[in-house]
């Protein structure tokens, strides 16, 4: 069974938008709440992508550092809202838990901004270099996603090409 994680915040969706919001209108509470994440839209290109993905891997495992209350129940609903075929939803606490859980558990492939202070700088700008620098040292493929799905599944295929 093959499997991809890929991120959601500022992967899948344009979370960096709520977040700039919050923090401008100074709300933080309002942050993570459900109605507020429900409002994340789709980034260009990215149910497309998912679906390839689907063809590509077995499994589309959403891999999230998503750690507030009911963020398993908010992320489900989000993903239902806007029909992305994926398989399952992993959450974990925070970039750290998630260098831990690739370890434990590492996918075929892993798509993932990685980037930061979405409260100030542009998106995908700010990265967790310490956490990118593990993972491009783990045993299996990592794209980093900069904000153009037409970009990264570029570099998925070409994998795929690499495999045949
Ligand atoms: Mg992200």
């Amino acid at each position: 069974m093959s499997k991809v994680y890929v991120d959601l915040d500022c992967t899948l969706n344009n979370a960096h938008e709520r977040i700039r919001e919050v923090y401008d209108k100074e709300i933080y509470e309002e942050r993570f709440v459900a109605g507020r994440t429900l409002l994340d839209l789709p980034l260009p290109g990215a149910k497309d992508a998912v679906k390839r993905l689907a063809e590509l891997y077995d499994d589309v495992i959403v891999f999230t550092a998503r750690f507030w209350k009911n963020a398993v129940v908010d992320t489900q609903m989000w993903l239902q809202l806007h029909t992305f075929p994926v398989m399952g939803i992993i959450t974990t606490d925070s970039v750290d838990d998630k260098l831990k859980w690739l370890k434990e558990d590492p996918p075929d492939l892993l798509i993932d901004d990685l980037s930061r202070e979405w409260e100030t700088k542009p998106p995908w700008t700010s990265l967790y270099d310490d956490a990118i620098h593990q993972i491009e040292r783990m045993p299996f493929p990592f794209i980093r996603f900069k904000g153009d799905w037409a970009d990264a599944m570029r570099r998925v295929e070409s994998l795929e090409d690499n495999l045949r």
